[in-house]
């Protein structure tokens, strides 16, 4: 072949491509991240020991525990039951699984998985219940149309104690064996009962919902309370970052303005509470959630608006437009 007519060949770049990195878990989603239906920790955990073939007790013990510095996680001795409530919640321990678990599936978000969120707006007292909580109708219609069953953190919570969608009581034991069944359990099968196997989901295709007589007053503060915090959870699961410290404070001095012309006094007996616990929450404490939700519903204001002030009021509004 004569120089003239050489082949031009394409060219190939010998780089070695970049790959990324991989989480040292699988990088499995929490289900319901801006939704009011956000699964909650302890049932992300079960299901991520699930995806791995191992129980939730060794993923803690072995990964979880070393990794905080706290050996009182991997202690045999330890039930599970001693600390599952405290994930789902607002302290130390939600924070210390959060950021691990974060760090170990490279997942974001997981802190909306919790009530981390809250934690400047609300405290620990009667928040998470004991024991799970669920909605058979609920799990039988995510087993029928091929959803996830999955535990939301909405159930986790003592204030809520009905399923809106289907106007019904949640279900705090199972039907079959009449036991309580723990948040994080040794060997976890989301919708089914870890005592007799049961499937906790209504079985009956046809048949409905069963109406109680419930007074209506109960029922409508129950409604108002779960349709709040359904809001209110799929705005602040997207969050990064706690609603800020004093913004509790904030918007009590906006509707003690507003309500009761600056009379502190007057605007206490207006929601129900005495004065000196009125005066700690201007001081900082905060409420548990049954009294902050009390607050919102004797103002008739809705608790996502009460929350919201300028600065990030505003960004909690749009996340909560955003998840509708
Ligand atoms: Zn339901
Ligand atoms: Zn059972």
């Amino acid at each position: 072949m004569s120089l003239s007519r050489r082949a031009t060949y394409e060219s190939w770049d010998l780089r070695c491509p970049s790959t990324p990195t991989h989480s040292y878990f699988y990088h499995l989603n929490p289900i319901g991240v801006g939704t009011p239906y956000v699964e909650s920790l302890t049932g992300y955990i079960a299901r991520l020991a699930r995806e791995h073939c191992v129980r939730p007790r060794a993923l803690i013990s072995r990964e979880v525990a070393p990794r905080i510095r706290k050996p009182y996680y991997a202690s045999d001795r330890r039930s599970l039951n001693a600390f599952d409530t405290a994930i789902n919640g607002l302290g130390t321990t939600a924070s210390n699984f959060v950021m691990t678990f974060e760090r170990l599936t490279d997942c974001a978000h997981l802190s909306g998985t919790t009530m981390l969120n809250w934690k400047n707006v609300t405290n620990y007292r009667s928040l998470i219940r004991g024991s799970k909580a669920w909605c058979p109708w609920c799990y039988r219609n995510w087993s029928a149309t091929g959803k996830p069953i999955h535990d939301p953190l909405l159930w986790s919570l003592e204030a809520v104690k009905i399923c809106r969608r289907h106007r019904q009581w949640l279900r705090l034991q199972c039907l079959r064996c009449s036991r309580r069944i723990h948040h994080l359990v040794s060997r976890p099968t989301p919708g089914y009962c870890s005592w007799c196997g049961q499937f906790l989901g209504a079985r009956d295709k046809t048949a409905r919902p069963s109406q109680k007589i419930i007074p209506k007053t109960e029922w409508k503060w129950q409604l108002w309370t779960v349709r709040n915090v359904e809001e209110i959870l799929a705005a602040t699961s997207r969050l990064t970052s706690p609603i800020p410290v004093g913004h509790l404070a904030q918007s009590l001095e906006l509707h003690i303005d507003k309500v009761s012309h600056g009379r502190a006094t007057k605007f206490a007996e207006r929601i129900s509470v005495d004065r000196s616990t009125l005066n700690q929450w201007l001081n900082g404490s905060s409420p548990n959630l049954r009294n902050l939700l009390w607050i919102c519903y004797q103002l008739k204001v809705p608790a996502l608006q009460f929350l919201s002030l300028a600065n990030t009021g505003q960004r909690i509004r749009t996340l909560a437009k955003d998840a509708k």
